[in-house]
């Protein structure tokens, strides 16, 4: 006996057109989720203040306990890197989840010229590799631009995963479908803040919608100055940092 997923699995190169089918029957589903919300009057974002990022990781735990991430260290909706840039030009990057496990570290403050924290997300695309590759039709950009997995679809194949350039997705071990941030998409069309932005202290992180004037984002993009990871793959990130040193990828 073959069950839907297995038959999907074996049969993923022959179904094209039925991935295109199931790409427009996903977002119909996903925008009518909450009523009287409309997605055509919004367009989300998120800003991340390099300056005021403290690394406390407050962040990362509150996504995980929003969104059922896995306990275990190396499953991220979010995670926070910290860049050591030393005086002999050489750049240190670490995840501080990983880093908090380690020992004996041998970095002295008098070899470090600079150092810093650097939230990562899905930077929700507007032009998303991940949608593009995925054969059924189970990744799929909503309306208001949020990037999500139909895990009743997801076949595991694990080819967005794969086409991320961002390292922002990964096969969650339960459901054995693919996983990544949403913006916490339940939260946002009733009108609240993604988990991570709630909870941090500093306010490091900025959302918004990009269609109103009035938007804390909006206002974060006219002052910093912003630049966005991986410019040059043209992927068009809603997710924009300000003041990044030029040393983070
Ligand atoms: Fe897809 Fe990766 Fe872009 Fe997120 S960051 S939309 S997972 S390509
Ligand atoms: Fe940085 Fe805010 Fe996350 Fe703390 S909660 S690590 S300050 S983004």
């Amino acid at each position: 006996m073959i069950n839907r997923r297995k038959f999907l699995k074996r049969a993923v190169w022959f179904i094209p057109a039925v991935g295109l089918f199931r790409r427009f029957a996903s977002n119909a589903q996903a925008t009518t989720a909450v009523a009287g919300y409309d997605p055509t009057n919004h367009l989300y974002g998120m800003g991340i203040d390099i300056d005021k990022c403290i690394g406390c990781g407050r962040c990362v735990e509150a996504c995980k306990t929003e969104n059922n991430v896995p306990k275990e260290p190396f499953f991220f909706r979010t995670w926070v890197e910290r860049y050591t840039i030393k005086k002999d030009d050489s750049v240190e990057v670490e995840n501080i989840d990983v880093r908090l496990r380690r020992r004996g570290e041998a970095t002295t403050e008098a070899d470090v010229l600079r150092s810093f924290f650097v939230p990562k997300l899905c930077n929700q695309c507007q032009n998303p590799p991940c949608v593009q590759v995925c054969p059924v039709g189970a990744t799929f950009s909503t309306e208001d631009g949020v990037v999500l997995v139909d895990s009743n679809r997801c076949i595991g194949c694990r080819y967005c995963i794969q086409a991320c350039p961002y390292g922002a997705r990964f096969l969650n071990p339960e459901t054995k479908t693919a996983d990544k941030c949403t913006f916490c998409y339940h939260r946002i069309v009733k009108g609240l803040l993604p988990a991570c932005v709630e909870v941090c202290p500093t306010q490091a992180r900025v959302f918004g919608d990009l269609k109103s004037m009035a938007s804390r984002l909006v206002r974060f993009k006219r002052m910093k100055r912003i630049t966005v990871l991986k410019a040059h793959l043209n992927t068009e990130p809603k997710v924009v940092y300000g003041n990044l040193d030029g040393e983070v990828r």
